[in-house]
């Protein structure tokens, strides 16, 4: 099949990727819409929470961008309603405040990614599709980071065919470092996810998970993997040249 035929065939069968935008300030969606409805995604919008929620019950989205200052129900309240009535449709929520800890409230009830107004619409697209590639891959495939193995399934993690035993805290840790390899994930994030505590005195006993777990998966002379970044937090990561 030539690349063109291809093309058109997978163009045919491509159901068209729907998405819920929920806004109440006109100038902020019709940005948005325009943006979207160009990129050939099929676009509500809902302009308050209450009407959201019926849409999310009567739609089956493949996205949701959701402000968190609606005239109704806040965004927060929102996201949480949608996740308890089990949709795990990808949510990305959108703030005029940058605060951490709204940030961290925001992943915590449910939201998948946070984004700061104003944001360019070209910010806006590339972390919609972040998402949609997220949610179409699924969470079961094994994770690697160089010769670091986890496997979600069977909840066992290996290094250079060693298998590394973990509690299960220890185990919670690693994946979540892991399923953001490349990219530092900072205390208060950890906390939230693995403790399910919001971070305050936590630092200390982070820090001590941090050194048993790399304890168990960097023996002496294996190169290095988790990596502590000043004031930000923790990444893991592939051994660099400059390591
Ligand atoms: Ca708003």
């Amino acid at each position: 099949m030539s690349a063109l035929a291809a093309e058109r065939l997978s163009d045919e069968i491509m159901m068209p990727v729907h998405i819920l935008v929920v806004e109440d300030e006109p100038k902020v969606s019709d940005l948005i819409h325009k943006g979207l409805t160009d990129e050939h995604f099929q676009v509500d919008i809902a302009r308050t929470g209450a009407r959201a929620l019926a849409m999310v019950d009567a739609t089956s989205y493949d996205l949701l961008i959701l402000d968190v200052m609606l005239p109704d129900i806040d965004g927060f309240d929102i996201c949480r309603a949608v996740r308890s009535g089990g949709h795990s449709v990808p949510i990305l929520m959108l703030s005029a405040r940058s605060l951490v800890e709204d940030r961290v409230r925001g992943l915590n009830t449910g939201a998948d990614d946070y984004l700061t107004k104003p944001f360019d619409y070209a910010e806006l697209s590339a972390r919609i599709r972040a998402l949609l590639r997220r949610a179409h891959e699924p969470s079961l495939i094994p994770l690697v980071v160089a010769d670091l193995v986890l496997e979600p399934v069977t909840r066992t993690v290996h290094r250079r065919g060693r298998r590394i035993d973990l509690t299960p805290k220890e185990f919670a840790l690693l994946e979540y470092l892991m399923r953001h390899a490349g990219h530092v994930v900072t205390r208060p994030m950890i906390a939230e996810y693995v403790w399910d505590f919001t971070w305050d005195r936590l630092t200390n006993v982070i820090d001590v998970f941090i050194n048993h777990l790399r304890k168990k998966i960097e023996l002496p002379g294996e190169p290095r993997l988790v990596h502590a970044v000043r004031g930000a937090g923790y990444v893991i990561r592939e051994p660099q040249a400059t390591d």
